[in-house]
């Protein structure tokens, strides 16, 4: 039986291709995906993957999209967390909406997502979940106090709770890209990207999505399992934590 994945966030950007190399790696694939439909649409007709819709923030909304997902296609053996928006603002002027709204699909997302699919994993001793956090949880992003905060929320999650899993099977890894070409990054001012973005980045390209979904699809594998707790980073030598 083929081992089954979700993936959250998974019907663009990096998730869309997480999700698409965990099925060429032989994975059933659920994709999850908040609220663009045509993009959802548009996915799921490109890859034959389906495309689930619900709100990672809402923890009521992932138990009772989990347990639907795991009744069509079984278990989750693999949890990308991967879903992730910003709201960026210097600190003066971010409102309590900004950092809330950033706080709850970036790290609430991860509990809300997690949690439900534990016990099962436990049970079976075994289980992969693969954080996707960033660069900016790392080293800290001015005009992103909400984003960075969250995203290093992750990688502590991350380590404490793969302390939990050592035991029953379960890997818990982060992945922290750094600049990598998806619409969250072209929605920066073409100017910013070339003169500010790019000159700090060693490699002077931005990550493709497919070199992130590498990595993943490493670490959900059988190979990966003495690896747990650990924060992969993959930004072109921009930042070494
Ligand atoms: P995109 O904006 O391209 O895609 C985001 C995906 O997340 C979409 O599928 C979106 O669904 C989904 N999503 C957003 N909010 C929710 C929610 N509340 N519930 C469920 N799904 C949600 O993002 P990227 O591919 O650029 O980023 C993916 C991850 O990688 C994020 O966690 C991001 O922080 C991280 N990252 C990205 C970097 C980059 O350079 N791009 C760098 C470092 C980290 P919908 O289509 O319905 O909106």
């Amino acid at each position: 039986m083929a081992r089954v994945a979700v993936v959250t966030g998974g019907t663009r950007g990096i998730g869309a291709a997480i999700a698409t190399a965990l099925k060429s790696a032989g994975y059933t694939v659920a994709a999850n995906y908040a609220g663009n439909d045509a993009a959802a649409e548009r996915f799921s007709a490109e890859t034959g993957i389906p495309a689930v819709k619900w709100d990672v923030g809402d923890y009521e909304s992932c138990r009772a999209g989990l347990e639907r997902v795991e009744g069509e296609i079984g278990p989750v053996d693999v949890l990308v967390n991967n879903a992730g928006i910003t709201r960026d603002a210097m600190f003066h002027k971010m409102t309590p909406d900004q950092w809330k709204s950033v706080m709850r699909t970036n790290l609430d997302g991860l509990f809300n997502m997690t949690h439900p699919v534990w016990p099962g994993m436990r049970k079976r001793r075994f289980g992969r979940v693969v954080n996707i956090s960033s660069i900016n949880g790392q080293k800290g992003q001015a005009g992103q106090t909400n984003y960075s905060a969250a995203k290093a929320g992750d990688i502590g999650f991350t380590r404490a709770l793969a302390q939990e899993g050592a035991r029953v099977g379960i890997t818990v890894n982060v992945v922290c890209p750094g600049y990598v070409g998806t619409e969250m990054v072209r929605a920066i001012d073409e100017k910013v990207l070339a003169e500010r973005i790019l000159p700090q980045i060693p490699v002077g390209r931005l990550g493709e999505p497919d070199e992130i979904a590498r990595i993943v699809v490493f670490l959900a594998s059988d190979e990966a399992g003495f690896i747990t707790g650990s924060t992969i980073t993959a930004n072109g030598g921009q930042y070494f934590a």
